[in-house]
């Protein structure tokens, strides 16, 4: 098995008494597209959070078999977890080509970032590519559509050498001709790195997920594949009613 996997067990997070994620084990093999789906305030956010450092928890979370719990976001950043937020956080005032450039250069030293280059770093133009975005290399991030922002966001991760990228709710806001370009966006990354999208959208979950997990109340209710998930009574119930 590859090492790049993402393991959690017994995941726990609380806010003064009041437990968002309640012991998940959570595993995600290298070259899964997880969606992690659930009701609103079922833990999903949280759960990603912590797994990126932005809140504390409890138990276990490793990924390559590295623990993460306890380190600090650029910590773990640095073992190969990157995440994306709701709202796409980009330099607005930049181009493309220096949003990425900045963050193939997060991490180094200021003295790295401050010398000439010659030319564009192989990562960037690859990243570039690979998201769709070489032809608006030298557009400013501000003026770039709203599927664009998050394309440039995903790229961003890639630049950094992100092997497990997590994303929240990516297709929010999207037309269906973005949602569709950011699903095979993802299968394309995940052919070699690992992705777990937080998703409210079904119908994106049921096109492109090659896995779901689904919460309940903080934890794990249900897991498979689309067709499982949808079939299992529990979840059902959850989404239906009895
Ligand atoms: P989801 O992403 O599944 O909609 P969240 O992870 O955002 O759910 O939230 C899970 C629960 O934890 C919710 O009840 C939410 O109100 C609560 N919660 C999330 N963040 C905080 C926080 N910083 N402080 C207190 N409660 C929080």
């Amino acid at each position: 098995m590859n090492k790049d996997y993402l393991e959690l067990s017994g995941l726990t997070v609380s806010f003064d008494g009041f437990v968002a994620v309640d012991g998940v084990d959570l595993t995600v093999l290298q070259g899964d597209l997880r969606f992690l789906i659930g009701p609103n305030g079922a833990g999903k956010t949280t759960l990603i959070d912590a797994v990126s450092g932005l809140v504390s928890a409890t138990g276990r979370a490793e990924f390559a078999g590295e623990d993460l719990l306890g380190r600090k976001v650029h910590q773990i950043a640095r073992r190969g977890v990157g995440r994306t937020f709701q709202t796409a956080t980009v330099f607005e005032e930049l181009s493309v080509l220096q949003n990425l450039d900045i963050a193939a250069g997060a991490g180094r030293s200021p003295w790295t970032l401050l010398r000439k280059r010659s030319g564009v770093p192989e990562a960037v133009t690859e990243a570039m590519e690979t998201v769709g975005l070489a032809d608006l290399r030298d557009t400013k991030a501000g003026i770039l559509a709203h599927g664009q922002k998050q394309w440039l966001e995903i790229g961003m991760l890639l630049v950094q050498d992100a092997r497990l990228l997590m994303l929240d709710e990516p297709v929010a806001g999207m037309s269906a001709e973005e949602k569709d370009e950011t699903g095979r966006l993802l299968r394309r990354i995940c052919v070699d790195r690992t992705v777990v999208v937080v998703e409210h959208d079904m119908d994106f979950m049921r096109s492109f997920a090659k896995s779901v997990t689904v919460l309940h109340a903080g934890k794990v209710l249900s897991e498979g594949t689309v067709a499982e998930v949808q079939a299992d009574p529990k979840v059902q119930e959850v989404y239906l009613g009895p």
